[in-house]
């Protein structure tokens, strides 16, 4: 350590002594008492804030040649994850979910929750390991084919691990002998693990065979309430979207195996996309290829736009279903005359993982993620310079900001990462900056160390670096949004 380096931790250690026997001050949320208070604490960032610390093992040079991956096919987000250390793969189609995704996952759960919560939905989490007799009395313990993962217990009873919960969820709202029309619409949903036997997983976490899903069921007392219900489900899926800035497309789909007669698709437009969307150039209407006969060019809905194809990537999926379920498991609630009457009922899914895997396929570049800024890991990379250059004392400045950030702006108290691999150069530290993708970097280098100490912002957004003052610097990221 240098000497002149060396001085200053000395002076600061004596503040953090003083500090901690005077009264801690109620944090008033101005900038200068902040900073005072903040850089007695220099010392003492937590090892999880440390990039030297973070456990984001990036070691996979070639994802094509790893073999646990061989005969996978890989695109973009796939490597562009794997090597900023946020998944890793373990057998085909399933992957280590590492700390920094986590988080990102953790925060997009959240602004999912509060989705679901604004239109009513409650929470719940049912049984990943799903009895095969609810799946034969749907009958789709067949029709499901070998998509589904089937095992036998020690007695050799059948058992899947559920892919989605229709069965489930409808037999535990049977069993609600006193449901009222009072109570309803319900609508109950889990965000849990499912598990699907792909053929060919594919593409990291767009196609695997175990993977994060939101489904929620509704149950309502007629089909004009179902409907109604059906509305404000997608009306909140194309919010969330907005919430995350990712252009979302609503598609009339195909209902498939899970049956009923009203069904749509919430695609992301993108070149990887494995859907063929086709979309009006006039007016709002778009469908999946599948639900459209193949010869069609011109829009049945405003009757003169064309149709145009591109791709897209499925990450929600909504159903009608109808009395399909509620019939079968006796779902029934009794109505205004205390009559015993079966729920209507749709469900709704949400890819978690794979709507994380589809934000970084669309909005990154080869070079780097770039994450909806709500769900990135962090919000705000502090660099300090190299170890032994001219400038290496504004090590303690950088350290200084940090705390100065979590002590002002309390939303950001775990937000801010310190790269503190020093003996890296500036310029390797960005590479690996950009390639994880924080809405901010600050470097903090020879402008620090200026009467009037600046900081180089760079916002990954615009693209833009500006040098900024300290005020200036908590002012622009007091208006980080965070969830
Ligand atoms: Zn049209």
């Amino acid at each position: 350590m240098e000497p002149s380096v060396h001085h200053i931790w000395k002076r600061l250690s004596h503040r953090l002594h003083r500090t901690l026997i005077l009264p801690k001050r109620s944090n008033s949320g101005h900038p200068e008492h902040a900073a005072v208070s903040a850089s007695s604490h220099s010392r003492c960032i937590k090892p999880s804030l440390l990039v030297s610390r973070l456990y984001q093992p990036s070691h996979l040079r070639d994802v094509g040649q790893d073999s646990r991956l061989a005969g996978e096919m890989t695109c973009k987000s796939q490597m562009l994850m794997q090597q900023a250390g946020l998944i890793h793969p373990s057998n085909p189609g399933c992957y280590y979910y590492l700390p920094a995704m986590v988080r990102s996952m953790e925060k997009l759960v959240r602004v999912i929750d509060q989705e679901m919560h604004e239109i009513g939905g409650q929470k719940l989490d049912m049984p990943s390991l799903c009895s095969a007799d609810l799946w034969k009395t749907s009958e789709r313990w067949d029709l499901m084919g070998k998509e589904l993962f089937r095992l036998k217990d020690r007695h050799g009873a059948d058992y899947c691990l559920g892919p989605t919960h229709e069965e489930a969820v409808t037999t535990l709202v049977a069993h609600q002998a006193n449901l009222s029309y009072k109570q309803l619409p319900l609508l109950l949903y889990q965000i849990t693990r499912k598990f699907r036997d792909e053929p060919k997983p594919k593409f990291g976490l767009l196609r695997g065979r175990e993977f994060y899903m939101k489904d929620m069921y509704s149950f309502d007392v007629s089909e004009e309430a179902a409907h109604h219900t059906y509305r404000s489900v997608c009306q909140a899926y194309m919010r969330l979207f907005a919430r995350l800035g990712l252009r979302c497309v609503q598609v009339n789909a195909d209902t498939g195996n899970i049956g009923g007669t009203l069904s749509h698709e919430f695609q992301l437009p993108a070149d990887i996309g494995e859907d063929r969307l086709l979309v009006c150039g006039d007016c709002s209407f778009s469908a999946n290829v599948e639900t459209l006969s193949l010869d069609r060019t011109d829009c049945p809905q405003c009757k003169n736009g064309k149709l145009i194809e591109s791709k897209g990537i499925e990450v929600g999926h909504t159903f009608y279903l109808g009395k399909k379920y509620s019939h079968i498991f006796k779902a029934s609630f009794s109505n205004q005359e205390n009559k015993p009457t079966v729920a209507e009922m749709g469900c709704y899914g949400l890819g978690v993982t794979r709507i994380l895997a589809a934000a970084i396929e669309v909005m990154s570049t080869e070079e780097g993620i770039c994450w909806p800024g709500l769900i990135a890991p962090y919000q705000v990379c502090v660099l300090p310079p190299k170890k032994g250059s001219k400038v290496d004392n504004a090590v303690v400045l950088a350290e200084e900001l940090v705390h100065t950030v979590g002590e002002a702006i309390p939303h950001l108290r775990n937000e801010v990462v310190l790269d503190d691999r020093t003996q890296m150069t500036i310029g390797k530290r960005l590479k690996d900056a950009s390639r994880l993708g924080y809405p901010y970097v600050v470097v903090v280098g020879q402008a620090a160390l200026e009467e009037t100490p600046k900081f180089e912002v760079i916002c990954q957004k615009t693209g833009e670096t500006t040098f900024l003052s300290k005020e200036a610097v908590l002012d622009l990221l007091g208006g980080v949004e965070t969830v």
